[in-house]
């Protein structure tokens, strides 16, 4: 459906759990989170009925992330499920790959068309430092995992944030080597996105092309997000830029978030939106529930204010709970 400002609302990115097997430092803190109790969680049933409704309005795309979203038990059976959604035609995953190996044979076999592996840094130590977790081995056996997947898209996402400056070179190579592209997501200052260094596009694209030469930008699908492509000379894949602060993508945006408590949120930054689970305990008709969201989605903000001052009905939630 059309909001307010003739934006197209046809992605939701479903956060299916709160909780997550890593605490990255701009979005868990060390000592970790007081976890959202199991009640008050969506279970699949209510996923898969609020998403039915959401393509009932026109959702067609479909992200299942987290927290990790491979912590929560079945989730091979959800993606079946959704897939099997009428209008829903793609269904894809954000994971920070750490079990992915193990579980990508059962979510292939339910239809899983995508797989974005977050990995901000290749080096074992690093990885272990900005992740509080020395997983970085099973992250590359999950990232093997979905190569090897006759297929499967699979896109890295790498956050700089300063720490990890001298990482952009190698993990961009991997678009060179191997069958993938390599998207860099700008810090975003929401949670503990602050508490970072922010490098933007203009950057990062100065290191890349020192490194690789000058970039060649690849046309833009705009259906397929606010990345911005290029690719170098004898690169296989992409190299993206998702720049939510130095190039404020607002007026295209075409997406809303499910959070895993049931917040359908219209924008990142603000805590906007309509509060599902409530209606969903209070025993909301299907008419009732798809109201509510077509109402919420009408008002979705024409813009985040990154980088200025803060606002009453700024987000307070950290990045784990909303799913990036
Ligand atoms: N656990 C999964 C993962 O890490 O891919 C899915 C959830 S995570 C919240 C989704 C994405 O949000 C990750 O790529 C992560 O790097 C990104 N992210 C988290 N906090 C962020 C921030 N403050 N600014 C930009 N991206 C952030
Ligand atoms: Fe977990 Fe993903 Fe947040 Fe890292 S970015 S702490 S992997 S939810």
């Amino acid at each position: 459906m059309f909001d307010q400002f003739g934006r197209n609302i046809r992605y939701l990115r479903v956060s299916v759990t709160d909780r997550c097997n890593l605490r990255c430092r701009y979005c868990m803190p060390e000592e970790g989170v007081e976890w959202v109790d199991h009640s008050a969680i969506l279970s699949y049933e209510q996923i898969v009925r609020l998403v039915r409704l959401a393509a009932g309005l026109g959702v067609e795309k479909v992200r299942l992330t987290g927290g990790e979203p491979l912590v929560r038990k079945g989730l091979a059976g959800l993606v079946r499920e959704i897939k099997a959604i009428e209008g829903i035609r793609t269904v894809n995953l954000t994971t920070n790959g750490v079990l992915l190996a193990d579980q990508l044979p059962d979510l292939l076999e339910a239809g899983l068309d995508g797989v974005n592996l977050s990995l901000d840094t290749l080096d074992r130590e690093q990885f272990a430092a900005l992740t509080r977790r020395d997983e970085l081995p099973r992250t590359l056996e999950g990232l093997e995992a979905a190569l090897a997947a006759p297929g499967l898209t699979v896109k890295v996402n790498c956050v700089p944030s300063g720490g990890n400056d001298p990482q952009l070179v190698p993990l961009a190579s991997l678009a060179r080597d191997r069958d993938l592209s390599v998207r860099f997501i700008e810090l975003m200052p929401i949670g503990l996105g602050d508490t970072l260094t922010r490098r933007t596009e203009e950057e990062v694209l100065a290191r890349l092309e020192e490194a690789f030469g000058p970039a060649v930008s690849c046309p833009t699908d705009p259906l397929s997000g606010p990345s911005r492509n290029v690719t170098f000379p004898g690169f296989r894949g992409q190299v993206g830029f998702i720049s939510a602060v130095s190039h404020q993508f607002c007026q295209s945006c075409n997406r809303v978030r499910l959070t895993a408590t049931g917040f359908l949120k219209t924008c990142l930054q603000y805590d906007h939106g309509v509060d599902l689970k409530a209606l969903l305990d209070a025993g909301a008709d299907d008419a009732t529930l798809q109201a509510a969201m077509a109402d919420a989605i009408n008002h979705k903000p024409a813009s985040h204010h990154f980088g200025g001052q803060r606002q009453a009905a700024d987000e307070g939630r950290n990045m784990n709970q909303i799913g990036g």
